[in-house]
Parts: C-alpha cells; sequence; structure tokens
C-alpha cells in the first residue's frame, strides 16, 4: 500500500510517500481502507518529535475515516463494509476512569493512533474497534474524519470540561483552526457570547460566519485589554485556550472573576509564567482537556448531521502532498481542516 513514513523527526519535508506492506488486523481489531485523513497541528507536534511516544518510522494520523475491509479474531460488533472513524486516543472501557466517564485519562489502554498505533496517512490502516465511532452513511468521509478532533474537541472542552451556561462569555484563541471554528459554532449553539482571537485579517470572514459575536486580530496586540473592552470590563466568563504557551499570559489577563481557562492545544509546546496572585484574587479555574470520549464523538457526529454545526473542510488534498500540508498548517495558511484523501486502493 501507498502510506506516507516519517523516518527521521524534523521539516515537513520528512513526510514521503513509500510503498509499504499491508498490516492485518488482530485480536479486536480491523482493517480500514482509509477514505480520508485530517491533518492536525498534533501531528506536526508529532512530526517535530516532541510527542514522547511516537518512535519512527511512524505512520501519523489520528483523524481517519474509511470502511472495515477485513475483521480480525474475536472482534464483536463490526463487519466488511462497515463505515467507521477514529477516536483520537484508546481507553479500556472498563477502569474506574473510564467507568466515570474520563476515558480520557485511561490508562489501561492509553495508545494514540499516529504514535504508537498506525496513523490513517496510508491507504490502509488497522485499528481496534475500542478506537472507532460509527460514521453515518449519508456523511461525506473528509466530514468524517474530522469531526471526532474538531467539533469532538469541541464538545469535550465547552460542555464536558468548562460547563458553559447560556448568556456566558467565551474566549477562543487560534479560533479559526478546525477545533476553533467548531468551538466558535457550538459555544454559539450553546446559548454563549463568542469573542474570537485570530492571528491574520484573512480569518475574520469565516469567524465572522462561523457566528462569532467579536473577532480581535491578535498579531502584536494585547488582546487581553481589549477582550475586557469588549466586555465593558468584566472580562469573559470561559477561554478555550487552543493556542497554548504563546496566548496564556493574555489569556489570564482577559477572564473575569470566577472564571474557567480550558487548555486544550499548546501549539510551540512552550512553557508559561503564571503569577499564582491572579489565580487566586480571581479565583480562577484552570483546566485542562484532552481526548474526545465516544459518547461525544456520537453526539458530534449528530450535530453535524442535523446542520446545527457546519463542518470546515477547507481542502481535500492527495496523500502525496501530506509534507506541503504540513507546511501550509505551520506557516498559518489554512483556516478549517485540510484532508488527505488516499489514491483509491
Ligand atoms: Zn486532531
Ligand atoms: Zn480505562
Amino acid at each position: 500500500m501507498e502510506a506516507v513514513v516519517l523516518r527521521q523527526f524534523g521539516s515537513a519535508e520528512n513526510l514521503r510517500l513509500e510503498t509499504v506492506p499491508v498490516p492485518r488486523p488482530g485480536k479486536g481489531e480491523v482493517l480500514l481502507k482509509v477514505h480520508a485523513c485530517g491533518v492536525c497541528y498534533h501531528d506536526v507536534i508529532n512530526r517535530r518529535g516532541n510527542l514522547p511516544r511516537t518512535h519512527v518510522p511512524a505512520i501519523l494520523g489520528h483523524e481517519a475515516a474509511g470502511e472495515v475491509v477485513e475483521v480480525g479474531p474475536d472482534t464483536v460488533g463490526w463487519k466488511v463494509g462497515d463505515r467507521a472513524a477514529t477516536l483520537q486516543r484508546m481507553s479500556c472501557g472498563e477502569c474506574a476512569l473510564c467507568l466515570s466517564g474520563r476515558n480520557s485519562l485511561c490508562k489501561t489502554d492509553n495508545r494514540f493512533f499516529g504514535e504508537e498505533l498506525q496513523g490513517g496517512y496510508a491507504q490502509f490502516m488497522v485499528a481496534p474497534v475500542r478506537g472507532l465511532g460509527r460514521v453515518p452513511s449519508d456523511l461525506p468521509w473528509a466530514v468524517a474524519a474530522t469531526v471526532c478532533c474538531t467539533l469532538g474537541t469541541a464538545v469535550h472542552t465547552l460542555r464536558t470540561r468548562a460547563k458553559v451556561k447560556a448568556g456566558e462569555t467565551v474566549l477562543i484563541t487560534g479560533a479559526s483552526g478546525g477545533v476553533g471554528l467548531a468551538a466558535v459554532q457550538l459555544a454559539k449553539v450553546d446559548g454563549a457570547r463568542v469573542i474570537a482571537i485570530t492571528s491574520g485579517e484573512a480569518k475574520v470572514a469565516a469567524l465572522k460566519e462561523a457566528g462569532a459575536d467579536e473577532v480581535i486580530v491578535s498579531r502584536g496586540l494585547d488582546f487581553g485589554s481589549e477582550a475586557r473592552k469588549r466586555t465593558q470590563g468584566q472580562g469573559v466568563d470561559v477561554a478555550v485556550e487552543i493556542v497554548g504557551s504563546a496566548t496564556f499570559d493574555q489569556t489570564l489577563k482577559a477572564m473575569a472573576p470566577g472564571g474557567r481557562v480550558v487548555v486544550v492545544g499548546n501549539l510551540e509546546s512552550g512553557v508559561v509564567n503564571l503569577n499564582p496572585g491572579l489565580v487566586i484574587v480571581k479565583e480562577l479555574e484552570i483546566l485542562g482537556a484532552y481526548a474526545t470520549t465516544r459518547e461525544e464523538l456520537d453526539e458530534s457526529l449528530r450535530l453535524t448531521a442535523k446542520g446545527l454545526i457546519r463542518p470546515f473542510v477547507s481542502e481535500e488534498v492527495a496523500l502525496a502532498d501530506a509534507s506541503r500540508a504540513h507546511f501550509r498548517l505551520e506557516n498559518r495558511e489554512v483556516a478549517g481542516r485540510l484532508v488527505l484523501v488516499p489514491p483509491a486502493a
């Protein structure tokens, strides 16, 4: 099969198309013919070598959708022809954390697609069925591939972690990416007022179209004060921190007393200086949000199928162009999601 193989961590050019053997499904696994795989900033971080659980050679990609073409031994519930999309990571479904709904914290099985498990930058991939959600028949493959990591992440972040209520103000950094555009729309569906932060003037229109009430172009700007200005000095109730270290300081400045910051991305893998005094006097809550659960994926597929949330697949590109896709994402040339499409097998 054709696959994009990373043999050495580093720049985008290290992603090269190769011919490799088709993997075989084991117990509890299926073989998927990949129809689409989203390109996520997580993949860029992975490619640079910043995710310690990935070992090269590696095939990246945790946003895959495809049809089952082979079922491994002792694998129940799935048959050839079923349509599936991957969750980002596995969970055992049986430990205390899983049983309390905290599947993204499961330690019994914490394998991640594109890290310990082969990812979807390939014509075929093996997937444990515990890591799969079912794709409705009318949903296009490219949309199905990206729902989990975009809207699924937004559902996990805004509903499960931040518990956003109608009437609250939600600030979103990195708002013009795939997660950001989903979060903007979901916050509006849930009755919040949205202040979107983006790095470029070119992305303002997409954010307005997604429903953002305010858009702040942040490059070189103190968006913390600007957000306070646009909330009559009150600050925001919830912040979705998608950029991470580069914007964290300004995000903290934007918070209203009692505000909740949910950290879901850290694009440059950097660290932050935090003034504990600010957290104390405002009684801020700083929360993390990691992976989407199957229930959150199902809810996301439902919201998408009902047309309540518009998917932002900006472009479908050939699998062979993975390197170029990474380059464009790193250079902030992408609004929404780029999706790789493997050649028909
Ligand atoms: Zn992703
Ligand atoms: Zn578990």
